[in-house]
């Protein structure tokens, strides 16, 4: 940050901090902590009810319909699903571009896993109850206080109930919101609840990019064929020479192979043989540059592995072999500039509610906005929560008040603060 800018930037803090005092100061707003907490046993009991219905990527139709007849319930117009299957809702506001408060709705748990949903003493236990059963809940409870409340707000405010943000899901409910839907353009900043907790604020979208590698060439026999190349050494080589490439420190870059396979007896040269590669950054020019090495790790392997299998056997005739590398996921990175309004409204949010949280890196449904330039943040829903995506996950409801006071707040503050007279 420049000398010039700082004293810029502290005075807007200034004048936000006491924007936000204003409007937390609001007799509606004031009442909605307690409000939060008075409710807790309702909230436990949609958190349970949600979850019970299984949410497997690609499979989020069952509760996509449950979560809409819960918004239509609470008094949200014009509850819906869309071409891909979100749960969308609208609560009018003035004629001014929307804010959209979503929770994905699909789990990482394949169909017909055994969930166990269940509640021992006050927490909470199964599969999806934090990730993302707690996020969904905070959207009912934020719809629920705003209607029963009847706190006003300047912008329109758009819920989603997203699809697909899990695996393989490769955040398609969240990429049809910005590419596709009739909001793609008009949303001026999004809040994306995923999980529990209220100690961090997601700010960078760690982008990734998954592959698929797979090397073909024509196999035989271990003796008579001896110098066919072998697309298990040719993959071999190329994981040595891509594993060489340079790999930035900063921004944090990461890769991984995760998997491989080939091959059918040990006195077989293979036909084929593959591996998944995993590459994570929060620039794209990282992802896109390592996607370059890797392309060019796997060309130079092949043509080392067909020039070694001539030196070997010279008497062969040349063979042919070549590589296929499919792109399986993709998730964009990008970062919110370090004065972000969105960022500042939450850190001064977090300072009025005496609440800690560090800006963190990560990859949710955030990742679709930031990557195009457009405000967006990732929190917790409150409460507490461990053992995601797995059959021990659980959420302990302690303080989850804060959490939704905190979300409240903050997006309350985005849509532009209260309206004055008589907004419905
Ligand atoms: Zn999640």
């Amino acid at each position: 940050m420049s000398p010039v800018s700082r004293p810029i930037a502290s005075d807007s803090a200034a004048i936000l901090q006491q924007e936000i005092q204003t409007l937390a100061g609001r007799t509606e707003v004031r009442t909605a902590l307690d409000w939060f907490r008075k409710r807790e046993p309702e909230f436990t009991r949609w958190q349970l009810e949600g979850a019970q219905i299984g949410a497997p990527p690609f499979g989020e139709n069952a509760r996509a319909d449950w979560l809409a007849g819960k918004l239509a319930e609470l008094g949200l117009r014009d509850v819906r699903k869309d071409g891909i299957g979100n749960v969308v809702a609208i609560k009018p506001g003035s004629n001014i571009p929307p804010v959209s408060i979503s929770a994905h709705i699909d789990t990482v748990f394949p169909a017909g896993t055994a969930l166990n949903i269940r509640q021992q003493g006050r927490k909470l236990f199964g599969a999806g109850i934090s990730d993302n059963a707690a996020g969904v809940t905070a959207l009912l409870a934020l719809a629920a206080a705003l209607v029963e409340l009847r706190i006003p707000h300047r912008a329109p405010l758009l819920f989603l109930g997203n699809v697909g943000e899990e695996g393989e899901g490769d955040l398609r409910g969240m990429r049809h919101v910005f590419y596709d839907s009739e909001w793609k353009d008009a949303i001026s900043a999004s809040v994306v609840i995923d999980g529990a907790g209220t100690d961090t604020i997601i700010c960078e979208a760690l982008g990734s990019r998954r592959f698929e590698v797979v090397v073909r060439g024509p196999g035989g026999h271990s003796w008579s064929d001896f110098g066919v190349p072998n697309p298990i050494v040719a993959l071999a080589r190329a994981i040595y020479l891509f594993s060489q490439t340079r790999i930035a420190t900063s921004p944090k870059t990461t890769f991984n192979i995760g998997v491989i396979g080939g091959g059918t007896s040990v006195n077989s040269i293979p036909e084929a043989a593959s591996m998944r590669v995993d590459v994570r950054s929060s620039s794209g020019e990282e992802i896109e540059r390592l996607e370059f090495e890797l392309r060019r790790a796997v060309d130079q392997a092949v043509t080392e592995e067909i020039r070694s299998g001539e030196r070997l056997n010279p008497a062969r005739q040349p063979a042919e072999m070549d590589s296929e590398i499919r792109i399986i996921g993709s998730r964009p990175a990008g970062e919110l500039e370090p004065n972000a309004r969105i960022l500042q409204i939450a850190r001064a949010v977090d300072a009025l509610l005496g609440n800690s949280a560090q800006a963190q890196r990560a990859s949710t449904d955030a990742n679709i906005p930031i990557s195009m330039g457009r405000e967006a943040i990732a929190l917790g829903a409150g409460g507490r929560g461990g053992g995601a995506h797995t059959l021990q996950e659980w959420f302990d409801p302690i303080g989850r008040e804060l959490g939704l006071q905190r979300i409240l707040l903050i997006v309350l503050a985005l849509a532009g603060g209260i309206s004055s007279g008589a907004q419905k």
